[in-house]
């Protein structure tokens, strides 16, 4: 089948397109998906430059968002069957560890994530679960659905499930131009939230975030946003989230009003950050540490896909033998929305 293979960490160019890799073998209880179309994450750009603590096995094929086609079911699947569309739930739950038994599959601790440690889906074809497919509804794009597993999801969680965000509460969001920015921008108008969000490329993407929802643009900047939020919001915002880690963590904590929580759910500046303990508990602050969400929250999204009630902004839509290029674009910042691969 066709692929593209990590062989060796490293620079984009690491990425080596194939048209020789042998298809997935099936366990009874998988399907064999024909993938329609993947997208990118941060994540993918982390795992290909060496995730430090990771053990990866090599070769490898990265991916962790699956909209395809059924192609072949392993003999003990009953609920399903080749030619059906679908939508892959990106974490493999074992099922038998205590949070599995409390229905918390997302916190499973032997867990097993697409393109991290299985193989993913910058590939034509993946091996998943029965469990983990999702039904596609015929009127919803693969390309469009390909953008909720990673992105969507963690927005979802993060701000509908964990931070439940309310009407009428303030959402600050740092650097709100990519897939995740677009996905908490439209979830937190759609919770009823008022929304200010950040972009580096200032002000030439203010019109844009402004159509996704965002009620304010501000230049990505921690003093300037201080500055401005003293001005717009003097008691602070409710809820901030922070997916850059610590260049805007100490930010993020000073602007929460009293009892504001802050939901962390990536790093791209770095692993620590100093955190008062004291100003914590004297301000009544919360702060969640998350990443992706559950079955039902992914299967909740794709209904508000399929209503209409979402629309993901899609920067390009690239051919897999161009995940080069395609890495080296996410890696720029360059883009605006998810970027997509079809294989
Ligand atoms: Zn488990």
């Amino acid at each position: 089948m066709r692929a593209v293979v990590l062989y060796q960490t490293g620079d984009p160019e690491v990425l080596q397109y194939r048209e020789d890799i042998p298809e997935p073998q099936l366990q009874p209880d998988e399907v064999l998906v024909r993938v329609r179309a993947t997208s990118l994450n941060r994540v993918d750009i982390v795992i290909r430059r060496g995730y430090p603590g990771l053990e990866l096995r090599l070769p490898h094929i990265l991916g962790g968002d699956i909209a395809g086609e059924i192609v072949e079911c392993g003999s003990a699947v009953e609920h399903l069957r080749p030619g059906q569309r679908v939508l892959v739930y990106p974490i493999v739950w074992c099922g038998r560890c205590s949070l599995c038994r409390r229905g918390l599959e997302n916190l499973c601790v032997n867990w097993q994530y697409f393109g991290m440690h299985r193989a993913g889906s910058y590939a034509e074809y993946v091996a998943v679960p029965a469990c983990c497919c999702i039904e596609l509804p015929e009127n919803v794009d693969f390309a469009e659905a390909a953008c909720l597993p990673i992105a969507g999801l963690t927005a979802f969680h993060a701000l509908v499930s964990v931070a439940q965000l309310q009407p009428g509460e303030t959402l600050l969001l740092w650097g709100a131009s990519g897939g995740m920015g677009n996905f908490a921008i439209q979830l937190a108008k759609l919770q009823g939230a008022q929304v200010i969000a950040t972009t580096r490329r200032y002000p030439q993407l203010e019109a844009t975030l402004s159509e996704w929802g965002a009620d304010f643009v501000l230049p990505h900047d921690p003093d300037v946003v201080s500055a401005k939020l003293r001005e717009l919001l003097p008691d602070g915002v409710d809820v901030v989230l922070d997916y850059v880690g610590p260049s805007t963590f100490p930010s993020s904590f000073a602007l929460l009003r009293k009892g504001g929580r802050v939901v962390l759910c990536g790093i791209l500046t770095g692993r620590e950050s100093m955190l008062s303990l004291h100003q914590t508990y004297l301000r009544h602050l919360t702060i969640y540490g998350i990443y992706l969400g559950t079955l039902a929250e992914l299967k909740r999204l794709l209904e508000l896909l399929a209503t209409g009630q979402l629309r993901p902004a899609i920067a390009e839509r690239l051919p897999l033998s161009e995940a080069v290029h395609a890495h080296r674009l996410m890696e720029s910042s360059q883009h605006v929305g998810k970027l997509i691969l079809l294989p």
